[in-house]
């Protein structure tokens, strides 16, 4: 890759990511006639959007009212979420669902013609929107049609791989190149939004696609910005047993129970009010409560199950279709006719980009970097605070990305547009030449299967110091040896050697933050359970935690006020 090669494109607004957010963000601009530019490394429909299931939270019926969603989602991120960000996505909820409804997002519906509408963990009513277990997909589909009939010029197969910060606080725009030919370019914007998901890929048991790789936090730590709460990760109570494919949350809305190896529903024993409808982090821990105990099930012991063979076929057959086939071809159990294996897998990521409601990417608690917007899974607006409760990120992606469009267009008139050079995509080439001539000796798959079984093994469901600093020391260990690796394949098409090259640096480099926030918040709350602080401590650790580079793979660590509201803090349970 050469400096020579690098081209130019100018547009109104670039958007890296083709999921729910970025291409909710990129359809409000194009619409309002503006040039925007997509950037995804995968077809938008592959987007890890598309693989949601259980549904999308909005307080509809009667008997349900938008302050009781308000109300669970701050019980949900056990206080630590911002109240206004909360009260905000909460009371646009119902208009979010008639907006994607009336774009043409097919929900499934009741007999007499309404929404339909399920129980989630930690709702207190039946709200989750659904597409039968198909929820994300239908999303999906319906915004990329959409957005594609608005006109949105998407850049698929493209990997951004670089921010233009000028290191005071402005964006104008990235550097990516073609993956189907190693292409260089730069897009200039006024605006830039980074919409990239989710980065469950840190850990060995996951439910999250091979892309999911947290490249924008990485690229923004490395520009000097902070991530903000990256200790936060959840841990979804039902991923398939051996692979974490995910076992969506319906499964126990629509009334699956959880066994032990000694056939007792020990979920009486942790939530007796709540049973396997409590939130996330508890069901997660119980399991693997059990299985520490030796109370598992299967050949390694390492699972529990989930029974739902009680059910009658028609629920499974009409609402859980997918699940069931999932189940059969990944473990080769029928849930119509036995329980399924499971245990608790790596999910969704509550950390980020600090950003403002408005969606303004923040360089510290209190200012904010022009022309620079995220939105979706990348992103930390904090509405999940320490736990995110299910249905709620289809919810956030698709509203807060429209936000962010909505922002990016009234901020666009008084930005002017900074130029770039070819010499701006200097720093991402150094980095694709360095890693293609390296000639060390070691292998990426080694590294980053050390890393994910580490960090699942010592940053993962329960926590101690003990566990963080031997994690913290790997993470070095892993950071060093990174430097000297080697790639086999040296050419420039659809090189994925390269691809996975650079996913791996970005994946040590923002686990880091996620150990050394986790080190230093000596407390539990939500899906951050420490052993030896088996509380939560309001009085040192009800607040934000801003982490950014000090050195080569070293951080900083400093804290930000969490927005309190008209829920005062209790303890919370289920
Ligand atoms: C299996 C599963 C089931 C889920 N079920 C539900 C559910 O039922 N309800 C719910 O509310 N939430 C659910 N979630 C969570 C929810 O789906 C996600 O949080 C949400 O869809 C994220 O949307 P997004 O737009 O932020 O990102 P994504 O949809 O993940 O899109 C990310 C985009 O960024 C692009 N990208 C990433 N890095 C780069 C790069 N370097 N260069 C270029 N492009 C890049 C990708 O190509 C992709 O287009 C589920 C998640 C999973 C994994």
């Amino acid at each position: 890759m050469e400096v020579n090669d690098v081209k130019i494109y100018e547009y109104d607004a670039v958007v890296v990511g083709a999921g729910l957010a970025g291409l909710a963000a990129a359809k409000e601009l194009k619409e309002a006639g503006k040039k925007v530019a997509v950037i995804t490394k995968l077809h938008p429909l592959r987007s890890h959007s598309g693989a949601a299931q259980g549904g999308i939270n909005a307080a509809l019926g009667a008997e349900d009212s938008t302050e009781l969603h308000e109300f669970d989602t701050v019980k949900g991120s056990d206080y630590l979420g911002d109240q206004d960000a909360i009260e905000l996505m909460c009371s646009k909820a119902p208009e979010t669902i008639r907006w994607a409804e009336r774009m043409g997002a097919i929900f499934s519906r009741t007999e007499d013609g309404h929404i339909a509408q399920r129980p989630f963990g930690g709702q207190s009513k039946p709200r989750a929107c659904y597409a039968a277990d198909r929820t994300g997909l239908t999303l999906l589909q319906t915004i990329y049609e959409q957005a594609f009939r608005a006109g949105i010029e998407v850049f698929d197969e493209w990997y951004c791989a670089d921010l233009l910060y000028d290191g005071k606080g402005k964006v104008k725009g990235v550097a990516a190149y073609n993956i189907r030919n190693s292409e260089p370019a730069i897009f200039n914007a006024k605006v830039t939004m980074f919409a990239t998901g989710g980065y469950g890929r840190a850990y060995k048991i996951n439910s999250n696609a091979h892309a999911n790789t947290g490249d924008a936090l990485s690229i923004v730590a490395r520009r000097g910005l902070p991530l903000e709460d990256m200790e936060f990760v959840q841990f979804h109570p039902t991923g398939l047993g051996g692979s974490g494919i995910l076992i969506s949350e319906a499964a126990r809305g629509e009334g699956g129970r959880l066994f032990n190896s000694e056939g007792e529903r020990f979920m009486s024993k942790y939530a007796p009010n709540a049973m396997e409808l409590a939130s996330r982090d508890v069901v997660s821990r119980a399991i693997m409560q059990e299985i520490r105990e030796g109370r598992g099930v299967g050949p390694n012991k390492d699972a529990v199950y989930i029974d739902l063979t009680h059910l009658p076929k028609e629920t499974i057959l009409t609402k859980l279709p997918e699940l069931r086939e999932l189940a059969i071809t990944f473990l080769g159990q029928d849930m119509l006719k036995e329980p399924i294996m499971i245990a608790a897998t790596a999910h969704y990521s509550m950390g980020g980009i600090p950003v403002t409601k408005r969606c303004q990417v923040k360089k510290s608690p209190d200012e904010t970097v022009e022309g620079f917007y995220a939105a979706g899974e990348c992103s930390c607006v904090s509405v999940h605070g320490a736990n995110r409760l299910g249905a709620n990120s289809l919810l956030e992606a698709l509203f807060f990305g429209r936000e962010a469009g909505k922002a990016m267009l009234e901020d666009m008139e008084k930005i002017e547009l900074e130029p770039a050079t070819a010499a701006d995509a200097e720093p991402m080439i150094a980095k694709v030449n360095r890693i293609k001539g390296n000639n060390g000796e070691e292998r990426v798959p080694v590294l980053r299967n050390e890393l994910q079984e580490s960090m699942t093994m010592d940053a993962g469901v329960f926590r101690t110091e003990e566990s963080l600093l031997k994690q913290k020391q790997k993470l070095q260990e892993l950071y060093e040896r990174y430097q000297n690796i080697r790639i086999d394949d040296k050419s420039h098409t659809f090189n994925t050697d390269l691809q996975e090259a650079i996913e791996l640096g970005h994946l040590i480099d923002f686990s880091l933050f996620i150990v050394e926030g986790a080190l230093a918040r000596e407390e539990s709350r939500g899906a951050h359970y420490r052993e030896d602080f088996p509380k939560r401590d309001d009085e040192n650790f009800l607040k934000h935690t801003y982490a950014r580079f000090s050195g080569d793979y070293e951080l900083d660590l400093s804290y930000g006020d969490v927005v309190l509201g008209k829920f005062e803090p209790q303890e919370r349970k289920y």
